[in-house]
């Protein structure tokens, strides 16, 4: 069976099991670029915290992130970790957000992928897997996310990348599925809730609903 065959029935394996994930979990596309920031090193309990800080603040959008006093912002994201770096990161998303869309997210996500994918990278803190989680989740662009789940994963399955980077990992994924946002998103967030159930460190193989799958 050729890759996109399998991957389609680990796909229908993972959605059979626990169903839709309904990702991101936001009430925004900003709040969804916020906690992609916000996730990096971290748990989601410690994002979700931040978040509840910004919604209280009333932050949750970019006009307010560019103008608040970093002194306010990082009070507000402080249980997210590495506040200081993460402050600044948010004010430099929400400066390019503004000043190359005026805020505006619906106009943003209606431009070409390559062309966000390579803006937001331009922007300080923001790296690979940041910056797609914004353009899948935020601004629904068909980008498969690569994180250390889809690794860790899909290499115990047999799968070996060259030089293991980003890239090609992305590259393997994108190659063998439809460009479907949809599909993305929902693969994405079933390979997020297998990792923590049961491909953890040590993995828990037994009844996984992927036991004795190859690739
Ligand atoms: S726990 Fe085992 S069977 Fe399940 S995905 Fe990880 S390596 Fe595969």
């Amino acid at each position: 069976m050729i890759y996109g065959k399998k991957l389609l029935k680990i796909y229908k394996i993972l959605l059979k099991e626990y169903g839709p994930q309904e990702w991101w979990p936001a009430d925004s596309p900003f709040e969804v670029m916020l906690g992609a920031v916000l996730t990096q090193n971290t748990n989601w309990l410690n994002v979700s915290r931040a978040i509840e800080n910004l919604k209280k603040k009333d932050l949750i959008c970019p006009h307010k992130i560019a103008v608040v006093s970093k002194r306010k912002l990082i009070a507000a994201i402080r249980p997210s970790g590495f506040y200081n770096q993460k402050a600044a990161y948010l004010k430099g998303l929400s400066q390019y957000v503004l000043q190359r869309f005026s805020g505006d997210l619906r106009k943003m996500s209606r431009f070409e992928t390559s062309v966000l994918r390579n803006e937001l990278l331009a922007i300080r803190g923001l790296g690979p897997e940041t910056v797609d989680s914004i353009l899948l989740y935020a601004l629904n662009q068909p980008v498969f996310v690569i994180d250390a789940y889809t690794r860790r994963i899909f290499g115990r399955h047999g799968i070996k990348i060259k030089g293991s980077d980003y890239s090609g990992w992305q590259k393997f994924f994108e190659s063998h599925l439809p460009k479907d946002q949809g599909l993305f998103n929902e693969y994405h967030a079933l390979i997020v809730r297998l990792a923590k159930e049961r491909c953890r460190q040590r993995p828990d193989c037994q009844g996984c609903p992927l036991e004795g799958v190859t690739l």
